[in-house]
């Protein structure tokens, strides 16, 4: 039997090793942390689902904005100055990607592939694993001021249109209607189709049960390198030895740039660092879960608590999460909800998380230049725990032999020579 070794059990790593298990593979998942660990992107994301999920960060006149947001501290957009001189390639790439209409609707319409069946290969995988309960239909209600800042983000909601997303809009009354709880600053709302996992790292762990308990070996350690006799993979190095395989999956989230670069690739992956906070107490009564577009933050219920996810952060891989960030999130939930301001003293759970991102908003999916045993699925940036399932399924594609070309050209690893 065919012997792939999957590195990291993040999202991307365990549907790709569940699907491979599904296709007659045996596996072997390697990673330090348990599958579900708080380190993972995936542990503590917005578990957003859904189709309309094709709009890149960067998009026409965004340049524009960000000096803005990098002098506002309680901007969205955070750089750790020293950084700068090493980011500065990285951010002119990402803005030049969505400079223009023309060079936004093909990344789109590659992002539109990997999403566009999301909640249904969600909820058929947490069916199959038993963890139904963490999947359910919710949509998601973008608010704004009014309707005239609504109609300013034309080109978004046109190709979110095209690419098959639906959702309904809401003027002053009916938003109302919809979500009593909405604060009297906004006006417009717009509530898109989808679904939510309620708890992105439970999910991941139910899945990397399941596997474990279907045969997948756990490796606990790092991987090193990789070893190859000619063009043929021989193993994988980690902390703790080699692992003689036939294949191997590069899945290891923001960390994979340097296993990437020993296989032939250099990629110019950033960790986009995104946090989120959980305020136990006294909470605004919400039907929905909002996302403020002025604020870029996303507010929700989860039981008594309210958790508010958002901010991105580039200061690098391994530094510790900034505080700062966490009351700036706390700060701009409060002034939309003043009952949250009164958390002053209240302990707050946080999380930084480290989304693995790619300048031209796109993920690298592909054979390794070194050796085609060797496949790439890594750089979701925003959209990973939506499009892991697809990716999953390419990649076992690509292992299989089965994959177009077609359908992975514009993932490819060789795209940013
Ligand atoms: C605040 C925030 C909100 C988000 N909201 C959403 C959302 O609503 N919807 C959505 O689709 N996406 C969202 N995302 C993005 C999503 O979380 C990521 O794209 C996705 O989780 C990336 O998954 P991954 O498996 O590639 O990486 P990770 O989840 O980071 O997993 C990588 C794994 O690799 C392991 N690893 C690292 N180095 C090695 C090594 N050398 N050897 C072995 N293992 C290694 C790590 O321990 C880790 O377990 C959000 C992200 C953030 C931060």
């Amino acid at each position: 039997m065919t012997h792939v070794a999957v590195v990291g059990a993040g999202i991307v790593g365990v549907t790709t090793a569940y699907s491979l298990l599904r296709s007659g593979y045996a596996v072997t998942l390697v990673d330090p942390e348990e599958p579900g660990s708080a380190r993972a992107a995936s542990f503590g994301n917005g578990g957003w689902l859904s189709p309309s999920l094709v709009i890149p960060s960067a998009m026409p006149g965004l340049w524009k904005m960000i000096p803005g947001m990098l002098l506002d501290p309680r901007g969205p957009l955070t750089v750790d100055i020293r950084r700068l001189p090493r980011l500065m390639p990285w951010l002119t790439r990402f803005i030049w990607n969505g400079a223009t209409e023309e060079r936004v609707r093909p990344t789109s319409r590659a992002l539109s592939r990997l999403v566009g069946s999301c909640p249904d290969r969600h909820r058929q995988i947490a069916s199959e694993i038993g963890a139904s309960h963490l999947i359910e239909p919710s949509g998601l209600l973008f608010l704004y001021r009014s309707r005239q800042a609504y109609a300013r983000e034309a080109l978004p909601w046109a190709l979110r249109r095209e690419l098959g997303a639906r959702w309904i809009e809401l003027d002053e009354g009916p938003l109302r209607e919809v979500e009593p709880g909405t604060p009297d600053i906004y006006g417009f709302g717009a509530l898109v189709e989808g679904g939510h996992c309620v708890d992105p790292g439970k999910f991941v762990a139910a899945l990397g049960r399941f596997l474990v308990a279907n045969g997948v070996v756990h490796r606990r350690g790092r991987a090193l390198g990789f070893s190859f006799d000619g063009d043929r993979l021989t193993g994988i190095e980690t902390e703790g030895g080699n692992i003689a395989c036939d294949k191997a999956v590069v899945s290891a989230g923001a960390w994979s740039g340097t296993l990437a670069a020993a296989l032939g690739d250099r990629v110019p992956l950033e960790a986009e660092r995104g946090h989120h906070i959980v305020i136990p107490g006294p909470a605004p009564a919400l039907r929905n879960r909002l996302l403020l577009t002025d604020r870029k933050i996303t507010v929700r219920r989860v039981g008594d608590a309210t958790k508010i996810t958002g901010q991105v952060d580039f200061s690098g891989l391994e530094k510790p999460a900034n505080p700062l960030r966490f009351q700036v999130l706390r700060d701009l939930a409060a002034d939309a909800f003043p009952i949250l301001g009164s958390a002053g003293s209240r302990e707050m759970a946080t999380w930084m998380g480290r989304r693995p991102s790619l300048p031209d908003g796109l993920p690298v999916i592909g054979r390794s230049t070194r050796s085609p045993d060797v496949v790439h699925a890594f750089g979701h940036g925003h959209v990973g725990f939506a499009s892991a399932p697809e990716t999953a399924r390419l990649v076992t594609g690509i292992i299989t032999g089965t994959a177009r070309e077609s359908d992975i050209a514009a993932y490819s690893p060789r795209r940013f020579r």
